[in-house]
């Protein structure tokens, strides 16, 4: 068996045991010792691969523990809207929406990606008819950069079914105009709906995509995700494991499924545990959807299968009604170490944490969003919640047990900003955001990494650099101790190593 020994490294290797070590030894696709480098000429044999690291720091493979790998792919091949391309007002969208027309044959789809309408010049939605104004013999589906919003042109609209007659879907809301009563294009929460409607990308277009993702994985040293779209099922899980087995996605992949299939099938007791249900909450139109008593309903099946569920919930009073429905399940069925998981926990006091501590709740949160939208929430968010925003400081004064994503498409998924974001609670442009919710370098990288792993039962295998453990590995730069926090965003990952194979970004 050949040895891959990495020696001279300043490795960082969330092991309380040994947290700092300079060599690692990896034995095919595991990790087989973690210390100094006086054993190195007891580790090494004549036909093992031997690197001198230079004093380049060391930490396990970054795991993104919140993240949507189809829309990210399908991101990559759509037209992008976002304020970094450059979009900064509708008629730029028109502009990019009818040439791209003028490249493909009448009635064939043209999507688009990531606009934010805080940062287009009309400061609103582009509505059907700016989109018909650009494309009239072309269906049109732009995303929101939330990805909770759409806009239709009239064609798309009328290919979807959706006319001045269709009534709002649970859970979804059509915007109208107020005097025609017609559809002006702007869906809300309706993203499960229109992907019945809506054809899907052609295979060979998705899985271009997958590669473009894939290499930029790489690039941010991320060698572990897991998938938490709603919209997730058996063929979906299929064509993941076709891209695993033709290596075009290359980082390891956990896929949670869709309520609407465990609710089918209830998750056919042959498939190993699928990393978790998710169940999206919400209040979209002032109510919660799925109601209390439907949550309580969800998270008890899912709780009994003895599966893991995950809980979408934003605002304090969905996430409250998470707790509720996780706290009946544990009434009825009591289980130690159940990690029922929240996602997002974007909004929430310190009462309401610690009752989730409580009962064993995970959270999984996005650091990143500090960055990339903390002027925004700065402008917009009142006081009182602000304070509870992304309350990461509290969280960890809690005790909750906590795993970081980047939420990708939303956010990019480089998970230094998020390390960054959450030690420095600085924006964009440099504003601070709740600074009293800072943790130190030491927490964000543990969120990162073991914390990520655990959200997903994985600790035994993944998340510190420890004998036994998958040689999950990513080489920075620089030692994110070392740097100035406001610069940690700008490390250099050198290489990338899954599963001791090593990927030159
Ligand atoms: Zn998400």
């Amino acid at each position: 068996m050949s040895r891959t020994i990495l020696f001279n490294a300043n490795a960082i290797t969330m092991n309380g045991a040994e947290p700092r070590a300079d060599l690692v030894c990896v034995e095919e696709d595991r990790i087989l010792f973690v210390g100094g480098k006086d054993k190195l000429s007891m580790l090494k044999g004549s036909n093992d691969t031997v690197i001198d690291c230079a004093g380049m720091t060391l930490l396990p493979g970054f795991i993104d523990a919140h993240c949507h790998i189809f829309a990210y792919a399908e991101n990559l091949v759509s037209l992008n809207f976002s304020p970094d391309a450059r979009t900064l007002s509708i008629s730029d969208m028109q502009r990019t929406i009818s040439s791209d027309c003028k490249n493909k044959p009448p009635g064939t789809w043209i999507r688009g990606k990531g606009y934010n309408e805080f940062c287009l010049a009309e400061k609103r939605h582009p509505s059907r008819w700016d989109l018909d104004a650009a494309a009239s013999s072309h269906p049109v589906k732009l995303t929101h950069r939330s990805g909770h919003a759409h806009v239709l042109n009239s064609l798309a609209l009328k290919e979807a079914g959706i006319t001045a007659e269709t009534g709002d879907p649970p859970g979804g809301l059509i915007e109208r105009d107020l005097a025609t009563g017609e559809p002006t294009g702007l869906l809300f929460g309706m993203g499960q709906y229109l992907a019945n409607r809506v054809p899907p990308l052609e295979s060979s277009e998705l899985e271009r995509g997958v590669k473009i993702a894939s290499d930029t994985l790489l690039s941010h040293g991320i060698t572990s995700i897991q998938d938490a779209s709603f919209a997730n099922d058996w063929s979906r899980r299929l064509r993941l494991e076709s891209w695993k087995e033709r290596e075009i996605l290359k980082p390891r992949v956990s896929m949670m499924m869709g309520l609407k299939e465990f609710s089918e099938s209830g998750l056919r007791s042959s498939i190993p545990r699928p990393g978790g249900v998710k169940i999206i909450a919400d209040q979209i139109t002032g109510t919660l959807h799925p109601s209390q008593e439907e949550l309580n309903a969800y998270v008890d099946a899912i709780h009994k299968a003895g599966l893991q569920a995950a809980i979408h919930a934003v605002e304090e009073p969905v996430i409250e009604a998470a707790c509720i429905a996780i706290e009946h399940a544990l009434n009825r069925n009591p289980k130690q170490d159940h990690r029922h998981r929240i996602e997002h926990c974007s909004v929430c006091p310190p009462d309401l944490l610690k009752r989730l501590t409580g009962i064993g709740v995970f959270v999984v949160t996005q650091p990143a969003f500090i960055y990339y939208s903390g002027d925004r929430y700065l402008d917009t968010v009142p006081g009182e919640k602000l304070e509870h925003l992304y309350a990461i400081g509290s969280m960890r004064d809690s005790n909750l047990r906590i795993g970081f994503s980047s939420d990708f498409p939303i956010a990019d998924p480089n998970p230094l900003v998020g390390i960054q974001a959450a030690v420095t609670r600085k924006s964009q442009s440099g504003v601070q955001v709740s600074p009293q919710q800072r943790i130190s370098v030491a927490e964000a990288l543990y969120m990162y990494t073991m914390g990520a792993a655990c959200a997903n039962f994985e600790e035994e295998v993944k998340g510190s650099l420890a004998p036994g453990k998958y040689a999950d590995i990513v080489a920075l730069s620089e030692d994110p101790f070392a740097v100035m926090p406001e610069c940690i965003k700008d490390i250099r990952v050198q290489w990338t190593m899954i599963g001791g194979r090593i990927f030159h970004v």
